[in-house]
């Protein structure tokens, strides 16, 4: 491996092992795992495909074009791949010929994808809100189709869903108040399977679970609540390289700004990673990154490619090519987040492409 530049490391069989935790969670309901956004930038094609290894068989997508990406690479595999954007304008042709599902949100989507119909049923899902007033239909509309099943000739409703704005807060009553309509939305679809719950969802309560899942973070080792971070393995490390070592004087800056400036003697280390590879640059204030043992502040601004750390306190015996850890075993996903000021979800979208990823197996 280089050791110049950032690496990603994605540990498919924790990824496999935090699969199965989440089936156990959901008493056994379907998992359908969630790998828009490139799966959380751990890579949706090899993600995917060892999900499906585990059993899973159903895909959801943001977009069109991670759909047909996916799809491309599912190859023989007869993975349903939904997409949450729907049917946009011009998109039906491209949803067919890669076999994708829509997740129709309005009525709008839903007359596109049925012009699109013109042989045996197209396969779709419906998007309810519940109350989040992002994307989906409304309760009235739903109601509507039910009363109406001609206004959905054409089309084979497989799935409905919905989606919790609280989750991460079980105490939230928003929870209840979203499943109490979903619920009743999808009593009126009662042929197609019922989804609600996110990673953090089905922890509030197994009523949640309903027949499909969709997690996606906990899959990738966040800690959807702050409460069951012991359950999921950690999949992704990120590490950098040191790339020298420096002595700063009493009085002395560090980096743009000279916001950093020293009080005693510091040794420093300065490490090849920074915004352009996923290293916020809110982590000037708070970030750590974990090298010799120990937790290790960042010092002044991080900059495009490097990152300054505080190391005084690390004996000089040790060996300074080595890796610092910026996220994986040590300093979990979540703690560096924090560090951050940011949520999971964020710091590994944001991970650039620049960084080397490696997918490891071992069993
Ligand atoms: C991103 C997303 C998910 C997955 O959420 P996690 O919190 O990562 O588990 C599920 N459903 C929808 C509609 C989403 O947009």
């Amino acid at each position: 491996m280089p050791v110049d530049t950032p690496r990603l490391l994605i540990n498919l069989d924790a990824l496999a092992a935090n699969y199965h935790t989440l089936k156990g969670v959901g008493m056994g309901v379907e998992v359908a795992p969630v790998v828009k956004a490139d799966a959380y930038g751990l890579g949706a094609v090899k993600v995917s495909e060892r999900l499906w290894e585990e059993g899973a068989r159903t895909f959801y997508v943001a977009r069109l074009s991670e759909g047909e990406v996916l799809r491309e690479a599912m190859g023989a595999r007869q993975a349903d791949i939904l997409v949450f954007d729907g049917a946009a304008p011009g998109s039906g042709p491209r949803l067919k010929a890669a076999n994708l599902v829509p997740v129709l949100n309005s009525l709008e989507q839903i007359a596109r994808w049925r012009a699109e119909a013109d042989g045996p049923p197209l396969r779709a899902a419906l998007h309810v809100d519940t109350g989040m007033n992002r994307l989906g239909l409304t309760m009235d509309e739903i109601a509507m189709l039910a009363r109406r099943p001609a206004e959905l000739a054409g089309l084979e409703v497989g799935w409905i869903l919905s989606h919790l704005a609280c989750a991460d807060e079980p105490g939230n009553l928003m929870n209840a108040v979203q499943r109490q309509k979903f619920d009743d939305a999808r009593f009126l679809f009662r042929q197609a399977r019922a989804s609600l719950a996110n990673s953090a969802g089905v922890f509030i309560s197994p009523t949640y679970a309903f027949d499909q899942i969709r997690p996606g973070i906990s899959l990738y080792g966040g800690d959807p609540t702050g409460l069951h971070s012991a359950r999921f393995e950690t999949v992704a490390t990120l590490e950098a390289p040191i790339l020298q070592v420096r002595r700063v004087a009493p009085g002395e800056t560090i980096g743009y700004g000279g916001d950093f400036k020293a009080r005693r003697p510091m040794r420093v280390a300065i490490i090849g990673i920074g915004y352009a590879d996923g290293v916020l640059r809110s982590a000037s204030k708070g970030g750590r990154v974990w090298y010799a043992d120990g937790p290790r502040p960042v010092l002044g601004q991080v900059s495009m490619d490097l990152t300054a750390v505080d190391i005084t306190d690390v004996p000089e015996t040790e060996d300074f090519g080595d890796m610092v850890e910026v996220f994986g075993p040590n300093l979990s996903l979540d703690a560096a987040a924090a560090g951050a000021g940011t949520s999971a979800y964020e710091l590994l979208v944001r991970i650039g492409s620049r960084s080397e990823r490696y997918w490891k197996r071992f069993s």
